[in-house]
């Protein structure tokens, strides 16, 4: 029998997550005041974040210890597997050697537990006891209900709205977690409240959603604000991704030539390659990164990488990153978790100094990828990771055309079982690509604010 899979024991889950940070040093440009363009202090998160997650935030320690609890959380699914995807490799005919790390394991399905179970244990060792949030498709509602479930808080999630009445079941596991789940805009906020009163029938977006959670979060004592991409501390806790990964391929002696990942807001990709990106900052080795987008919207292809605001509205501090402009709407592709108009500014600064190769594709491309790899693997990969499956396909065929017996490595950053209305459009043929929404672009990238 040959091996496809690699596992790791509870005895080998890394007791540290590692920081990109560190290695970044001085060269990491810090996140701006929205009003007065000053770097911004500990005192302005300290009304939405608790202490010790805004010291991760701008901490240059390159190790910061996990602690216990999250550790016996992290234990009910982590370490993951690293599997060999040997019949799609034998499907394509490639030399090429295909592994992916299977992030879908997790109870909600996706990597994104891994943050949420850090943030909810920071925020109760602070005293708080409700959360709030917003979520898109519903898989960041549903980490963190689940994570808030486990330490015994509340958890507030604001949905955007045609999500809310699309995807019925993601509403469910948020629920069935003990999370309360409100179609966004609401009435519970000023927010929501001023846009309901311009628009009644609107379908709601990401960035009103933030806007709703983070006033929730600023105005009521006991609650604070959770975001499952983008900043820094994300990125740190997602670092357990890449470091196991890292463990599992010195077990079987394989080094890895590409490895590669979807980008929303960065995090499972940031993760994913921290270690390795970290030795290519210290000049150790060398690996080709590539992140992969859709490309209805390209941020790391097509934006520019400048100061912008994190949310619609231009309440949130400003970040140094590749941006599409706060004001662009991304059509409404099946992937739900990658329509963000920025990037995490860690991902955005390795793009930046061309450690890492940014792709963009369309989504009919990539539910085709999705479609074989189910065909041959078994799994169904959600929406978002089929962007990263398409570009190991794509390197998998060019390793063949030349030759070369590569090593390609995968994030599988979760699961399809709550997207299958997609596949059901897919196969029905009634999938359609965006072209590049270049005009668009063009329009939101003027409200880009100058600093
Ligand atoms: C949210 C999500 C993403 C995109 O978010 P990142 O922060 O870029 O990782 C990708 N894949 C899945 C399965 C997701 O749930």
């Amino acid at each position: 029998m040959e091996e496809n899979k690699i596992i790791l024991g509870s005895k080998d889950l890394p007791r540290a997550w590692y920081n990109l940070l560190a290695e970044i040093g001085e060269e990491m440009a810090p996140p701006l005041h929205p009003v007065t363009k000053k770097p911004v202090e500990e005192k302005d998160l300290a009304p939405i974040f608790p202490k010790a997650l805004i010291e991760q935030e701008m901490s240059k320690e390159p190790w910061i210890e996990i602690p216990e609890e999250v550790l016996n959380i992290y234990q009910l699914w982590r370490p993951t597997p690293l599997k060999r995807a040997r019949n799609l490799e034998k499907y394509l005919k490639t030399p090429a050697r295909i592994y992916y790390k299977d992030e879908s394991v997790s109870p909600a399905g996706s990597h994104k537990p891994n943050t949420a179970i850090a943030q909810a244990y920071y925020n109760k060792q602070a005293g708080i006891t409700r959360l709030a949030t917003e979520t898109g498709a519903g898989q960041w509602g549903s980490a963190l209900s689940l994570a808030c479930n486990f330490f015994g808080l509340k958890c507030t999630v604001y949905m955007v709205k045609i999500s809310f009445e699309q995807k019925p079941f993601r509403k469910s596991l948020m629920q069935i977690w003990g999370g309360e789940v409100f179609a966004s805009p609401s009435s519970r906020t000023e927010a929501g409240k001023r846009i309901l009163a311009e628009n009644p029938e609107t379908n709601g977006s990401l960035g009103i959603a933030i806007s709703e959670a983070v006033e929730d979060a600023a105005t009521n004592e006991d609650t604070n604000y959770a975001l499952g991409s983008v900043l820094n501390h994300v990125i740190l806790h997602q670092s357990i991704i890449g470091l196991e990964t890292a463990k599992q391929l010195q077990l079987i002696e394989e080094k890895p030539d590409i490895l590669i990942g979807c980008v929303g807001g960065g995090s499972n990709f940031g993760g994913f390659v921290a270690p390795f990106a970290g030795e290519m900052l210290r000049g150790e080795k060398e690996y080709k990164l590539i992140a992969v987008e859709p490309a209805s919207c390209p941020t790391l292809t097509k934006g520019v990488y400048t100061y912008d605001f994190g949310d619609t509205v231009g309440l949130t501090p400003l970040l140094l990153m590749h941006t599409l402009g706060h004001k662009y709407e991304p059509p409404g592709i099946h992937a739900g978790g990658l329509r963000y108009h920025g990037d995490a500014p860690i991902v955005s600064h390795l793009v930046h100094k061309k450690l890492v190769t940014p792709v963009a594709y369309p989504q009919t491309k990539c539910f085709e990828a999705a479609h074989l790899f189910a065909q041959t693997e078994g799994v169904i990969p959600a929406p978002e990771t089929s962007h990263a499956i398409r570009a190991a396909i794509d390197e998998a065929l060019k390793c063949k055309e030349r030759g070369e017996e590569k090593s390609i490595v995968f994030c599988f950053s979760g699961h399809g079982h709550f997207d299958l209305k997609a596949y059901d459009d897919f196969l029905a043929g009634k999938l359609q690509d965006y072209l590049h929404p270049e005009e668009k672009i063009k329009e939101a990238l003027q409200f880009v604010p100058k600093v």
